[in-house]
């Protein structure tokens, strides 16, 4: 049953309407065109309404209608390879409808509903289901897309269907109820799940300096914060394309003006490596940019998020990528300040902490009632203003999320990449992840990651020396410690995005890297101790090759020539002994 109201005052994004005795989070249709909105305060005969769609316009008397449902998305097959804005609207079609400018009150179903699936039923008449049972699958893409039992239905299988259906069209009917391919969820309410797991497997990269240094379990949360131009972006395609997760929903809230075109022009573009195809056969896009109304980009996070969940139910690993939240949380604050809240921080609202959290608190591995297991890893970009990373956003995204990758304009400055700092970066997953790389890598991978650290920390001590009285100060071993330490940054922290080979290192390549400088390191030691001089070690060839080997095209074979290589060239530097 609907019901009729009557704008009463505008504001931005921000439509007050009498007449209404509307639930929370109710979706309206506002104005004489219909444009969506969703409840999102209540007082007294007032009903505040955050508009998804530009509001010039809009005029006091106009009509408002209650549409008695919250805010859904639609899930079911079709959503791969789509490309949304933040309420699940089509993107293109709504482009071919209307050009480059998505005109207001235009409405375009998440799911097409023309096309037709194959469905191909697991269950018999007769079987009993509950809530989560796969009924059925289809294929998408690559991907075998799982028809579920929709929650709180449960009950005997009596009639299932074989054959080409819409998404819309009765492919089963259990304890009296049709189903069919398509469900709708409240976005803003997580789905539910069995029972939360350890977050005790990696999501594994390809990216050293994340895989081995600050590791991000399947299921686990993580930031990147960084100035403009320090990576984000390419850290997280990075992850969409190369990360062990099946599925990848990008959320992109553009950073400038007209960013519309570049997210939507290069993601597409990207190539699955696992399959050469394009990576949007098992990507969902959404595309946010700043020109496009705030309310719409604030509803993005929650719309992929749920997207995400349905995933995670069919029992598949999802990689969730927020770029940046910093324009989601700026959303927040700007509907805030329209509601005239007493603001928080920086003009934030209160309320920022908690929406940020809940929002981190949807992932997770979890286990699901239909006896599969799936993930939702969560990486957000956040962008301070200035690269302060006081700012609240990050602050208070640093109090939530388990993993920070801190990215460092000194870096950037001195072209390495990616520009995680290793000093200032954690990941707080670690320890509960060693079981793992010590049973699927190696029994030494946790104290060579250690051992890494400590030359790494031990380097920024003694550069604080060389900065005071230079380096030719230092006694021979300390020299050996930088040059060791340099060899870690610049063949194994470093890490080219566009290089054919560099782009992915295998976990077992990332561990003989690693082992291969640690034993250059180890040998030098030796020899320093044997008074042999620092520069000798330092022109040794096998330097060279180790420093050159991460670019070649046989790399392994390479890696295990150098090996060979390296104690034979340490025998001919002699020495005391
Ligand atoms: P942000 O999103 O933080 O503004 P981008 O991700 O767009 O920054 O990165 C800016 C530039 O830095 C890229 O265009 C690229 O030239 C360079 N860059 C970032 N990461 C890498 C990497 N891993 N390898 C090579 N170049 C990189
Ligand atoms: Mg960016």
């Amino acid at each position: 049953m609907t019901q009729h109201g009557t704008i009463y005052r505008v504001a931005g994004p921000v439509v007050t309407a009498t007449g209404l005795s509307p639930r929370m989070y109710d979706v309206m249709l506002v104005g004489e065109e219909g444009l969506m909105g969703e409840v999102i305060k209540i007082a007294g005969d007032k009903t505040i309404i955050q508009v998804y769609e530009e509001t010039s316009g809009l005029k006091p008397g106009e009509k408002v209608i209650d549409t008695r449902h919250p805010l859904v998305a639609e899930l079911g097959p079709g959503l791969l390879g789509s490309v949304y804005d933040g309420i699940q609207r089509p993107l293109p079609a709504l482009m071919e409808t209307m050009g480059d400018f998505i005109h207001r009150g235009v409405t375009a179903p998440g799911l097409d509903r023309k096309k037709k699936w194959k469905f191909e039923p697991i269950v018999k008449k007769g079987d009993k289901v509950s809530p989560g049972d796969v009924l059925g699958t289809v294929k998408e893409f690559y991907l075998v897309h799982k028809i579920m039992v929709p929650p709180k239905i449960s009950g005997v299988v009596e009639e299932i269907h074989e054959g080409e259906f819409t998404v819309e069209e009765t492919v089963a009917k259990v304890d009296g109820q049709n189903i069919m391919m398509m469900q709708k969820w409240p976005v803003r309410s997580g789905r539910p799940f069995g029972k939360k797991l350890l977050p005790d497997i990696p999501l594994i990269t390809g990216q050293r300096v994340l895989d081995t240094m600050f590791p991000l379990p399947k299921g686990g949360t993580a930031a990147i914060p960084g100035a403009f131009g320090t990576g984000k972006t390419v850290t997280q395609q990075q992850l969409a394309k190369w990360s062990d997760a099946e599925i990848v929903v990008y959320i992109g809230c553009g950073e400038r003006g007209n960013e519309m075109t570049e997210v939507l022009s290069s993601f597409p573009q990207l190539e699955d490596p696992k399959t050469g195809e394009p990576l949007m056969q098992r990507t969902v896009l959404i595309a946010n940019t700043s020109n496009m109304p705030v309310a719409a980009r604030e509803a993005s996070v929650y719309t992929g998020m749920t997207i995400a969940e349905y995933y995670r139910d069919m029992g598949y690993n999802v990689s969730l990528m927020a770029d940046s939240t910093s324009r989601w949380a700026e959303a927040m604050r700007e509907i805030s300040s329209r509601l005239e809240e007493m603001p928080g921080e920086e003009g934030f609202p209160a309320y920022l902490a908690a929406r940020l959290s809940e929002f981190y608190e949807r992932a997770g591995r979890v286990s699901n009632h239909n006896g599969t297991a799936g993930s939702i890893s969560v990486v957000g970009a956040v962008s301070p203003p200035g690269g302060d990373m006081s700012e609240p956003v990050t602050q208070n995204t640093l109090r939530i999320v388990r993993v920070f990758w801190a990215l460092d304009s000194k870096l950037r400055e001195r072209r390495h990449f990616p520009t995680i700092n290793w000093l200032t970066s954690y990941s707080l997953y670690t320890s509960g992840l060693d079981a793992w790389y010590r049973e699927n890598v190696a029994s030494d991978f946790p104290d060579l990651r250690r051992w890494s650290m400590e030359v790494l920390q031990r380097e920024a001590e003694l550069q604080e020396i060389v900065q005071l009285v230079g380096s030719d100060a230092l006694p021979d071993e300390q020299k050996m410690i930088l040059e060791v330490a340099r060899l870690i940054r610049e063949i194994f922290l470093q890490q080219n995005a566009y290089h054919d080979v560099d782009t992915y290192c295998p976990l077992p390549r990332q561990y003989k890297m690693l082992k291969l400088i640690k034993r250059f390191g180890d040998l030098s030691t030796k020899a320093v101790e044997s008074d042999v001089p620092v520069d000798d070690i330092i022109d040794l060839p096998v330097r060279n090759r180790l420093v050159k080997s991460k670019f070649e095209e046989n790399i392994d074979e390479e890696l295990e020539a150098i090996s060979k290589e390296m104690d034979k060239q340490f025998e001919t530097l002699g020495g005391k002994a």
